[in-house]
């Protein structure tokens, strides 16, 4: 930063100095201790990520393992991706991130959209094999010229990015008034240097860790043993094996965290204070609040929200895929109706008088096929877009402002209603890709694709 003035020179001074945000008294009443969350995703890549990327890239340049000209391979869950996306674009490095395909679409994009090589593998492989993504990094850094591999999980500098930087950080912040920290573990590089910090501070500090049932972490702190490890859905968190960033014993509990309990809470967050967490987020406040409601009113508990909810978009913050994964109740096909059929998606309504190049980006960058059109507002449903007379006109260079689309209207695909028994929905997509269901007056578009997905949500053994 700038002594004068208060403009950053890089963003990289924009990295840390993150709020510390008080949870409302009122969120959960059996809490009478303080709870404060700090609010890490509000760095410039969109996580705490950011923190390790400039240290460990710093720390390279210094040991000289990272020259100008150089590239950066990292294997990553995503966000220390884009923390090193970030700091390689800034200062001038060519970059490779080897992420799983577990992780959300929305991380992948990020990570294009701020210049790297993505590779993408496959999340469900054996940590030992060639495909795994920690083994695809390493391989391609040893293959380019001038290629260095931070390997966070067993990178020293990992953990000291914490210990020099969140940790100072937050205890100025909360004044030295620290009684609990809770925080899950991936690399374990957060949960380590900040443990050891607060620790050296005062030793009376507890830390608990949080894990996601199918992780190997909580079981080997408890049993010193590695257990067998399973699919769970929380991204950046758990490990299937135990990594170099971690250390057990500066950790005095664990607490395991289902996923669906994870996701809930941080939509609760989100909705109900404007605070914006990703799903590890949602599982350390978790385990955040049930430590808490065991402590006096006049301690104070921290827990750290890692990554913003904006990348999961798509996952955590999607109703659909909340129920495709089986985090919502499914519903049992003796009270399905077509309702339970339907997906979030774009909706959209034209009246006879809208002009086409109107429609055309309704049903074409929107994606509302088919588009009703109507008389008017609540008025007489008068057809469909006709998008193949709307081809035509596209192809014959029409002026489509001048067009109205009374002139470009198909019959109406079947109406069927919301209410009516989901087997009325597959009957009549048998006939047709698309039909339109009355939902209080409004009319959606359903199709084959909706079904291909709903039909895997209900219960047969109903
Ligand atoms: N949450 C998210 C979303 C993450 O990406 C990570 C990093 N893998 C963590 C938590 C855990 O952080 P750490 O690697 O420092 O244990």
């Amino acid at each position: 930063m700038s002594e004068k003035t208060q403009i950053c020179e890089t963003i990289l001074d924009a990295i840390g100095n993150t709020p510390l945000v008080r949870l409302p008294r009122d969120f959960d009443p059996e809490v009478k201790c303080e709870v404060l969350l700090k609010i890490d995703y509000l760095n410039p890549g969109g996580s705490m990520k950011d923190r390790i990327a400039l240290h460990m890239v710093r720390a390279a340049e210094k040991k000289g393992l990272l020259k100008p000209g150089g590239r950066i391979v990292e294997c990553s869950s995503g966000n220390t991706g884009a923390g090193l996306c970030v700091v390689a674009a800034a200062l001038g490095y060519d970059i490779t991130v080897v992420i799983p395909d577990k992780m959300s679409s929305e991380k992948i994009a990020a990570l294009r959209a701020l210049g790297a090589d993505v590779v993408v593998t496959p999340c469900n492989v054996d940590i030992e094999s060639p495909m795994h993504y920690t083994k695809v990094a390493g391989r391609i850094a040893s293959e380019i010229e001038g290629a260095w591999w931070p390997d966070q999980y067993h990178n020293r500098d990992n953990t000291d990015a914490h210990y020099y930087s969140t940790a100072p950080e937050l205890w100025e912040q909360c004044g030295g008034k620290l009684d609990v920290f809770v925080a899950g573990a991936g690399t374990g590089g957060t949960l380590s240097g900040m443990a050891r910090y607060f620790k050296e501070q005062n030793p009376k500090v507890k830390i608990v860790g949080v894990d996601p049932p199918g992780s190997i972490l909580a079981h080997y702190w408890q049993h010193q043993e590695i257990c067998d490890s399973s699919p769970y859905a929380v991204e950046g968190v758990g490990e299937e094996e135990v990594p170099g960033a971690w250390d057990p014993h500066l950790i005095d509990s664990y607490e395991v965290v289902p996923d669906g309990e994870s996701f809930a809470m941080a939509r609760r967050l989100a909705a109900e204070t404007g605070i914006f967490p990703g799903g590890s987020g949602g599982m350390n406040l978790v385990a955040a609040l049930k430590v808490a409601r065991t402590l006096p009113a006049d301690a104070c508990l921290v827990t750290i929200l890692p990554d913003y909810g904006k990348a999961y978009l798509s996952k955590v913050y999607s109703e659909d895929w909340l129920r495709d994964f089986g985090y919502l109740p499914k519903v049992g096909i003796n009270n399905a109706t077509v309702l339970d059929m339907m997906r979030e998606k774009n909706k959209a309504v034209l009246f006879s008088v809208d002009s086409v190049s109107w429609a055309v980006r309704q049903a074409g960058e929107r994606g509302v096929r088919p588009l009703p059109v109507q008389a008017g507002l609540g008025g007489k449903l008068l057809g469909v877009f006709d998008e193949d007379r709307a081809l035509e006109l596209l192809a014959e260079g029409k002026d489509l402002d001048g067009i109205s689309v009374a002139d470009c209207l198909a019959a109406a695909p079947a109406v069927l209603d919301s209410h009516a028994p989901w087997q009325d929905a597959v009957e009549a997509l048998k006939h047709c890709e698309g039909v339109l269901v009355d939902v209080r007056g409004e009319y959606l578009p359903l199709d084959r694709r909706d079904l291909l997905q709903a039909l895997k949500r209900l219960e047969h053994n109903d």
